[in-house]
C-alpha cells in the first residue's frame, strides 16, 4: 500500500532507528548474526551494501569465454579433485561444466575447499580466467553457491554479495536487506533537489534499492556515485561550516605586508626563491592581509624550502608590531629553526627567542616576560609554546610545523593563544591531494613541488640490499667516513623486543660499535633519551665527532646534517612510503649527493610492491599517492591519530572527482546559508550533522 502523505523527517529518522530485530524475517538466531555483523537498526541493514557483485546479467557459455577475461562465469560442479604433488603442496580442482564447455577453479594449499562443493550443485565463479594445459581456470575465484533449484532464476540478475556470517545464509541476508530497503523506500530524499539535478544523481531510494539489487552493472556504478557523493557533500558540510566559523565568522588581524621587516627580510635570503616558494609566499600574505583569519596548509617534501617560505609570514609580523609562534614537534627540530632562521630575522631586524622544555627556570622566565611584553617578536619552541604560564601580548600568526604529530587540540592550544590568529601549518608528509581535502578539508592549501637544487639528476639514489650484501654496504658507510662523511643508520624499535622481529637501535648501535665499526665513532638517537642526551648527540654528530648515527625516525623530522651521504635503513619494510621517503631526504643535503640502502625481507606482494616504489620514484606525492592506493588511509596517517572520517561508500583514490564536486558545493551552500537554516537544506544538514558529528563539533571547539 503507498502512503498518500509523505513521512517526515522525525518519522524518517525513526524507521530507520528501529531495532534490526525488529524487522521482517529475523528471528532470535538471526538477530544474533545481524550483531556479529554490527547491524543494530533497519538503517544499519540498509547500509550494508554489497562488497561486490557478480554479473549474471551476461553470461557467457563457456565455449565462448577467452584466456584474459575477467567475469563470472556459471556452471554444475562436474569433479573435485585434490592433487598433492609435493609433500607440502596441495591443489585442489574443481571442474564446472556448461553444455558447451569445461572450466577449472583451482585451489593451492587450501585443502578444505574440496569439501565446500557437491557435485551437481549450481555455482559461480567470478575472477580472471587462464589457460593451462589446454584447459581454461581460474585461481582462487570468488564463489557464489547458485543453489540446486533457485540457481537458475538468477541469471540474467546481478547477483550482490553482502559480508555475513555464521548462522546467516547470504539468500537470507538478501532478504533482510531487500525488506529493510522496502521499509525506508518512501521516505523523502535529504538531498536539495537542484544538487541531484545539478549532478544527474539517482534519487536516495533509487540509490539504495539499485546499489543492494541492480539490474545492471552500470546502475550499481550509478548507485554508488550518489551514495559516494552523499558521503563526500555530508563530510564536506562539516569542513566548509568549520572553515567558516574560523575564517569568516570572527575578525583577525590584517597584516602589514609591505613593511621594512619583510623588504630587509628579502634582502638578506640568500638565495633567489623558486617560482614555488614565490607563489606560496603570495597566497600566505594575501591570507595574512586580510582581515579574515589564515587557515593554510604548506606542503612541500622535505628541501623544499618551507622555512624560507614561513620565515616571509614571520616578517610581515614583525612590521604589523604583533607577535608569531613556531612550534616544532622536537627539541632538535626547534634549536635547528632558531638556528637557521634566528640569524635571518637577526639581519632583518626582528627579536626572537627560542622556548623549549629543556630551558632553566631562569631563561625561561626571562624569555617569558620578553614575550608578554611583546619585547620579542617570534617564538620559536615545542609543545612549550602552548603551556599555560605562556602569555603573548599579541600574537597574530601560529606556524605548526610537522602538524601531523601534533593533535588538533594542541593546534588549537596555539591559535588561541591569540585572537583569531592566523594559522600557518607546514608539512612534509607529501599528502595526497584526496587525502588533504578531506582530513584537512578546512584549510586552504599552497604546495612546493620543487627542489631549490632541484635541476638535474635526483640527488639522492635509494636501493634494496640482500642480507648477503650486508658487508657491502656496511664498507660503502666506512668509504664514506674515510671521504671525511657521515652515515644514519636507522632502526625500526628503540629496544630489543620478543614480540617484533626487527632490529633494535640500541642493540645495533653496540653491536656496531664493537664488531662492525670498531674503528669508527658510533652514536645513539632515540626518542626514549633524554632532551639533553639527545641534544648532545645531535651536537657531537654535527661537529663530526661522531660518524655513524644510529637512530630511530626520531631523525625522520626535520633533522639536517649536511655532511651526511649514506644511511642504511633496517627492516626497511616496516615503514610506511612517506616514512622512507622523509627519512632518505636527510641525506645528501649538502654538496655530495646521498644513497640510500634498504635492508628489507618483504614478505607480502604489497611490502615488495612498497619496496619497488621507493627505489624507483623520488617524487614524494606520487609515492604518497601509491601509499594510499596500497595501504589504505587509515593506516597511512597511522592508525593512532589518522583522524580520518571513516568512508564506507566514496573513496579517495577512485572518487577525486566526486570529491571536487561535494567540495565546491558545500562551500557553496555554506556561503549561502552558513547554518543551513533554510528550509530546503534543513534535512540535508541534519543528515550531514548525524553522520559527521566530529567534523561539527570542531566548529564549536574551533
Ligand atoms: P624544508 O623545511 O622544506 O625541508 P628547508 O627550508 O630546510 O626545507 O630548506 C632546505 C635547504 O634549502 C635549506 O638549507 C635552505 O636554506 C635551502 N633553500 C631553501 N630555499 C632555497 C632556494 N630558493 N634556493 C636555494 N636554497 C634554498
Ligand atoms: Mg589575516
Amino acid at each position: 500500500m503507498r502512503r498518500v502523505s509523505s513521512p517526515s523527517r522525525v518519522e524518517r529518522l525513526a524507521r530507520w532507528g528501529r531495532p534490526a530485530g525488529e524487522a521482517r524475517f529475523v528471528d532470535r538466531s538471526r538477530a544474533e548474526a545481524l550483531t556479529r555483523l554490527e547491524i543494530e537498526t533497519v538503517g544499519d541493514l540498509v547500509r550494508h551494501f554489497p562488497f561486490r557483485y557478480l554479473d549474471l546479467s551476461d553470461v557467457r557459455p563457456l565455449i565462448k569465454v577467452l584466456p584474459g577475461d575477467e567475469l563470472t562465469v556459471t556452471g554444475r560442479v562436474h569433479r573435485i579433485t585434490v592433487k598433492r604433488p609435493r609433500p607440502r603442496l596441495s591443489i585442489v580442482e574443481v571442474a564446472i561444466t556448461d553444455s558447451t564447455g569445461i572450466l577449472l577453479g583451482v585451489w593451492f594449499n587450501q585443502p578444505y575447499m574440496a569439501d565446500r562443493f557437491q557435485e551437481g550443485e549450481h555455482v559461480a565463479f567470478a575472477g580472471r580466467v587462464e589457460q593451462e594445459y589446454g584447459f581454461l581456470q581460474m585461481k582462487n575465484p570468488f564463489v557464489e553457491k547458485l543453489g540446486r533449484a533457485e540457481g537458475p532464476s538468477y541469471l540474467g540478475r546481478v547477483l550482490p554479495v553482502h559480508r555475513t556470517t555464521e548462522g546467516l545464509t547470504t539468500n537470507w541476508l538478501r532478504r533482510l536487506v531487500a525488506s529493510a530497503v522496502d521499509d525506508v523506500a518512501d521516505v523523502p530524499d535529504f538531498l536539495p533537489v537542484n544538487l541531484r539535478m545539478r549532478h544527474g544523481l539517482f534519487s536516495e531510494r533509487v540509490a539504495l534499492r539499485a546499489m543492494h539489487f541492480p539490474r545492471d552493472m552500470a546502475e550499481a556504478t550509478e548507485a554508488r556515485r550518489r551514495l559516494a557523493y552523499d558521503e563526500l557533500l555530508c563530510l564536506q558540510l562539516g569542513l566548509a561550516s568549520r572553515r567558516h566559523a574560523i575564517t569568516v565568522e570572527r575578525p583577525g588581524i590584517a597584516h602589514v605586508i609591505d613593511g621594512p621587516a619583510l623588504a630587509r627580510l628579502r634582502e638578506a635570503l640568500p638565495f633567489a626563491l623558486t617560482d614555488d616558494q614565490v607563489a606560496a609566499v603570495g597566497e600566505i600574505l594575501g591570507d595574512m592581509k586580510s582581515s579574515r583569519p589564515m587557515n593554510r596548509m604548506l606542503l612541500g617534501d622535505v628541501g623544499t624550502g618551507k622555512t624560507a617560505v614561513a620565515a616571509h609570514a614571520l616578517a610581515a609580523v614583525a612590521d604589523t608590531g604583533t607577535q608569531a609562534a613556531m612550534m616544532a614537534p622536537t627539541e632538535v627540530l626547534a634549536v635547528q629553526y632558531a638556528e637557521r632562521v634566528g640569524p635571518l630575522l637577526d639581519e632583518a631586524g626582528i627579536s626572537w627567542a627560542l622556548l623549549t622544555g629543556s630551558l632553566a627556570a631562569k631563561p625561561r622566565a626571562d624569555v617569558l616576560a620578553d614575550v608578554a611584553s611583546g619585547e620579542t617578536i617570534v617564538l620559536f619552541g615545542t609543545h612549550a609554546l602552548i603551556e599555560k604560564d605562556v602569555k603573548y601580548q599579541r600574537l597574530s600568526l601560529a606556524i605548526v610545523d610537522e602538524q601531523h604529530r601534533f593533535g588538533v587540540a594542541q593546534r588549537l592550544a596555539l591559535r588561541q593563544k591569540g585572537t583569531a590568529a592566523d594559522m600557518l601549518v607546514m608539512t612534509a608528509t607529501p599528502i595526497p591531494r584526496s587525502l588533504a581535502l578531506t582530513r584537512f578539508g578546512d584549510l586552504e592549501t599552497s604546495y612546493l613541488r620543487q627542489r631549490p637544487h632541484g635541476e638535474g639528476e635526483p640527488r639522492v639514489s635509494t636501493r634494496l640490499v640482500t642480507k648477503t650484501h650486508r658487508d657491502a654496504a656496511y664498507e660503502e658507510v666506512r668509504s664514506a667516513v674515510r671521504q671525511g662523511r657521515q652515515a644514519y643508520v636507522v632502526c625500526a624499535l628503540v629496544d630489543e623486543s620478543d614480540a617484533l622481529q626487527a632490529r633494535s637501535a640500541n642493540a645495533e648501535a653496540r653491536r656496531l660499535q664493537r664488531e662492525v665499526f670498531s674503528d669508527l665513532r658510533v652514536g645513539l638517537l632515540t626518542g626514549k633519551m633524554t632532551p639533553p642526551e639527545r641534544l648532545d648527540v645531535m651536537r657531537r654528530f654535527r661537529d663530526g665527532t661522531v660518524d655513524v648515527l644510529v637512530a630511530t625516525t626520531v631523525i625522520e623530522v626535520g633533522v639536517d646534517v649536511p655532511n651526511v651521504t649514506v644511511m642504511l635503513i633496517e627492516d626497511a619494510e616496516r615503514f610506511g612510503l612517506a616514512q622512507l621517503h622523509q627519512l632518505r631526504g636527510r641525506v645528501g643535503r649538502g654538496q655530495y649527493p646521498g644513497s640510500v640502502l634498504l635492508f628489507a625481507d618483504p614478505k607480502t606482494d604489497e611490502s615488495r610492491t612498497r619496496m619497488k616504489a621507493v627505489v624507483a620514484t623520488t617524487d614524494g606525492f606520487v609515492l604518497a599517492e601509491e601509499d594510499l592506493r596500497l595501504r589504505g588511509a587509515g593506516q597511512m596517517m597511522g592508525e593512532a591519530q589518522h583522524g580520518l572520517p571513516e568512508l564506507t561508500v566514496a573513496s579517495l583514490i577512485n572518487d577525486a572527482d566526486l570529491l571536487d564536486l561535494a567540495r565546491a558545493d558545500a562551500r557553496e551552500l555554506i556561503a549561502d546559508d552558513p547554518h543551513l537554516s533554510m528550509p530546503e537544506h534543513i534535512p540535508l544538514g541534519t543528515e550531514a550533522k548525524r553522520r559527521f558529528s566530529d567534523a561539527w563539533t570542531w566548529v564549536s571547539s574551533g
